[in-house]
């Protein structure tokens, strides 16, 4: 349990589901401090609560260039260094179909969802990037099955999460050989991810929708749907200099089987 002994990292959306766990599993890996990015500060105290000062919280939203750069000043103030960016905060679409929009919901929706969940990578990684040259350290992003296939949102959400695995590429390519840039992509995962407010759908949930972890659990070979902590591991690897040194722009797949799941039986 001591594979990130003394190590910072910083999470962004690390309040909840995916990003929470993260974090968790990173303390429990041994890393000194871990600063994170959230925009709602009223969960900043029961962070602090279960933290305490483990953690630097840093309110702001993912698509400001200023709160990432103050995410990063504020996690090397707090811990001295920055070893590990972890780029996590999304939003879904609901699967948003393209027959179900109008011209201007679906450039509205289009915006929204790219600025948080590509642009917000992007402003992660350009502010990082100086702090982990420093150390040799890494990224990883949070990725998605529908990084790879159809059929996990609609066509902004999917097409969102296919531009990161570009993301990851092109900074692996570019800071290589000081900084490693790779991925961890989650299938269906229990988690309160929302909505677009473009489609009035901010508070509204995945975990909320009927049947979704039996639709999910029916869907891949491995049968369940997963739980945040069961992806932890792949960050731990991936953040670790230790047993991942030779690894960069590398998606690594959670997904319960996505790609050997055969053809979905279609719907009359
Ligand atoms: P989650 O619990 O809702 O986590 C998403 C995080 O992103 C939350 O902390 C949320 O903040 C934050 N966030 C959203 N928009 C933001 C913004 N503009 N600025 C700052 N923070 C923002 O859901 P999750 O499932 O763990 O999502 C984490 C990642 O996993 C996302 O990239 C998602 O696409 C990916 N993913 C999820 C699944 C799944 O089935 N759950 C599957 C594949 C991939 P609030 O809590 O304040 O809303």
């Amino acid at each position: 349990m001591d594979w990130l002994k003394n190590d910072v990292a910083l999470i962004t959306g690390a309040n909840s589901g995916i990003g929470r766990a993260v974090l968790r599993r990173f303390i429990a890996e041994g890393a000194s401090g871990v600063g994170v990015l959230i925009r709602n500060g009223a969960q900043a105290d029961a962070m602090r609560e279960e933290f305490g000062d483990r953690i630097a919280i840093t309110v702001g939203d993912v698509r400001s260039p200023d709160a990432n750069e103050e995410a990063v000043r504020a996690t090397t103030k707090a811990f001295g260094k920055l070893d590990t960016m972890v780029g996590n905060a999304g939003v879904w679409d609901h699967f948003a179909s393209l027959r179900k929009f109008d011209g201007a919901t679906a450039k509205a929706t289009f915006e929204e969802v790219f600025a948080v969940n590509v642009l917000g990578y992007l402003l992660a990684a350009h502010a990082s990037a100086p702090a982990l040259r420093e150390t040799n350290g890494s990224m990883i992003f949070t990725l998605s099955n529908a990084s790879f296939y159809a059929g996990g949102g609609g066509p902004v959400y999917v097409a969102s999460k296919h531009a990161c695995v570009g993301l990851i590429r092109q900074l692996a390519y570019e800071l290589a050989p000081d900084v490693r840039v790779n991925g961890v992509a989650p299938g269906g995962t229990v988690t309160p991810l929302k909505g677009p407010e473009s489609l009035g759908k901010a508070d509204r949930l995945l975990s909320d929708i009927p049947g979704f972890s039996d639709a999910v659990a029916e869907a891949v070979p491995l049968g369940f749907i997963a739980q945040p902590e069961d992806h932890t591991g792949h960050y731990v690897l991936l953040a670790s200099r230790e047993n991942s040194r030779a690894t960069t722009a590398e998606i690594i797949q959670s997904d319960g089987g996505w790609e050997v799941r055969g053809r979905p039986a279609r719907r009359a």
